[in-house]
């Protein structure tokens, strides 16, 4: 059966806009009769005990997953297996490039906003020879742009660039790690930030070259504090451990108020809900 899915990382507690985006992914999952599959997304970045307060919090507003957890600290074996696979295919190459070199070249007139230019593409043995640092593993990508499918935004167009399959640090990066996952999972439902939507472009090309269904996303406005900015854990009292009253914070703004728990929010959803403007947030209202 296919699934929905969250995915957060645990690199501290959840504030009120993730668990809102938490909640508006399992409303999505079992409003459609889906699964929900839950994943740690903790490669790196990972503050001791948080995985159980995030899971706790989840739990605690009424979210329930199917299946085990998957951590990805526990599948370097898998995401290697995909770069192997697509490395004996042609689709990879080493990239030596610093951070500063990729800025510099990145700024440079003819290069695409932001986009990695290539610059390692096609290095011979003996330029490789002589770059005395342990190399990231880019994708060779065939394409610019790609379009994927998003319930809120419509069809959306965006770059696609030889991203980094593996810091050079040999960790496995964001974008294989999640493409990887979601195939792994059965997820074909994909509810997240609104700021993850450039990304996706890049992640449905990999799950092409991969071979797999392609998702649907739903990409959600996030909280904002009252500058406008991102809300953070530094805007105040933004966790539900800080806030008595997180529930029905959560629940007017998405225009249910009434709904005193999960369930009867389940019973009353409807896609068309999912608010289309960000959720501003004043923390210091307590
Ligand atoms: N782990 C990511 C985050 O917490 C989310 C990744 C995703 O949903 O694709 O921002």
């Amino acid at each position: 059966m296919p699934a929905g899915r969250f995915a957060p990382s645990p690199s501290g507690d959840l504030h009120l806009g993730n668990l809102r985006t938490g909640l508006l992914a399992w409303l999505f999952a079992r409003s459609t009769g889906r699964r929900f599959v839950m994943r740690v997304e903790d490669l790196d970045r990972v503050k001791p005990g948080s995985e159980q307060r995030q899971l706790d919090d989840l739990a605690a507003i009424g979210l329930d997953w199917d299946g085990p957890i998957m951590r990805q600290s526990e599948r370097r074996e898998v995401y290697d297996a995909t770069i192997r696979t697509l490395t004996a295919a042609g689709m990879t190459y080493e990239c030596f490039c610093t951070r500063r070199e990729i800025l510099q070249a990145a700024s440079a007139p003819h290069a695409p906003d932001g986009a990695y230019p290539g610059t390692c593409r096609d290095l011979t043995a003996e330029q490789k020879a002589k770059k005395n640092r342990p190399p990231a593993i880019r994708l060779r990508s065939q394409v610019t742009e790609f379009t994927i499918v998003d319930q809120l935004h419509g069809l959306f167009r965006g770059q696609v660039d030889d991203f980094v399959l593996r810091r050079s640090d040999g960790v496995p990066a964001y974008n294989l790690a999640v493409v990887v996952d979601d195939g792994a999972q059965g997820v074909d439902q994909i509810v997240r930030g609104d700021d993850l939507l450039t990304s996706a472009p890049r992640q449905g090309y990999l799950a092409q070259l991969l071979g797999l269904t392609p998702a649907t996303y739903v990409h959600v406005p996030l909280a904002l504090n009252v500058q406008g900015k991102r809300l953070a854990k530094r805007d105040g009292a933004v966790t539900l451990r800080e806030r008595p009253d997180a529930w029905a914070l959560i629940t007017a703004s998405l225009g249910m108020p009434d709904a005193k728990n999960a369930e009867e929010l389940l019973e009353h959803w409807r896609p068309t809900q999912v608010p289309r403007d960000p959720w501003v947030f004043d923390p210091s209202n307590l």
